[in-house]
């Protein structure tokens, strides 16, 4: 590798954030952000056991503080975890220390489960608040497969998309439950109104995983790290969501 390269691939590792990995490998990684919840995360539990699937959690941590149970359950089962603050508040809002709140209290409520991977709320995060999630040890973890659960009811119309642009070393985005709830999804066209039944989330996953499954492994971010070369995107736009 030759000095320049070498440079940028150490200033992505700090200021970057993880999409997908290179990897000739057929993995792919499904990731859940804003649980857990009882009603829903036990279902998508249900899915990826059936289908012998591993997933990612980016929890709460007040939702995490209120059902530790559901943590225990979730690392049991051989799935990762990561943090996703403790309240779900924008990070570009708050201040450094602040944040540096939002993520300590988090890991507090997942501890001794918790990944160093962080998913800023909303996708949203500044060159500052990145640095701060590397100081304090965090991978940032976007994604490359938005399923648009938050705001679209059609499972035919998710999967569809997914399976369609789905590729070795990917990261798709779900939500096992939307933090907030029957809020407008922030960041999304005003016309589109979130979505807080999880039904159809519930049955792009099972399409998706119905489809892949002997094609597709079903990995972890830590495990889709080891897979691949990781490759990190910039993304200091106000929202990752829309990226
Ligand atoms: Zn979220």
């Amino acid at each position: 590798m030759n000095p320049q390269s070498l440079l940028s691939a150490s200033v992505r590792k700090v200021l970057g954030s993880l999409t997908h990995v290179v990897t000739t490998q057929t993995v792919l990684s499904l990731t859940f952000d804003d649980g857990p919840d009882p009603e829903n995360t036990p279902q998508v539990l249900t899915l990826l056991e059936k289908y012998q699937a591993r997933g990612t959690f980016f929890m709460v941590g007040r939702a995490a503080a209120t059902h530790p149970d559901l943590v225990r359950r979730i690392a049991a089962g051989g799935h990762a975890i990561g943090i996703h603050s403790w309240d779900h508040r924008a990070f570009p809002g708050l201040s450094s220390r602040e944040r540096r709140w939002q993520i300590r209290e988090c890991e507090r409520a997942l501890q001794p489960y918790v990944s160093p991977l962080f998913r800023p709320p909303y996708g949203e995060q500044t060159v500052m608040s990145r640095l701060e999630a590397f100081v304090m040890g965090y991978e940032v973890v976007g994604w490359n497969l938005n399923s648009g659960d938050w705001y679209e009811s059609q499972p035919s119309v998710m999967s569809k998309y997914l399976l369609e642009m789905v590729a070795p070393g990917g990261i798709v985005l779900f939500h096992d439950t939307l933090y907030d709830k029957g809020a407008p999804a922030h960041g999304v066209d005003p016309e589109h109104t979130s979505w807080p039944d999880r039904q159809a989330m519930l049955g792009a996953l099972e399409m998706v995983l119905d489809r892949l499954c002997g094609t597709y492994q079903f990995v972890t971010v830590p495990e889709l790290l080891q897979a691949g070369r990781p490759r990190r995107s910039f993304w200091f736009k106000p929202s990752l969501a829309t990226a």
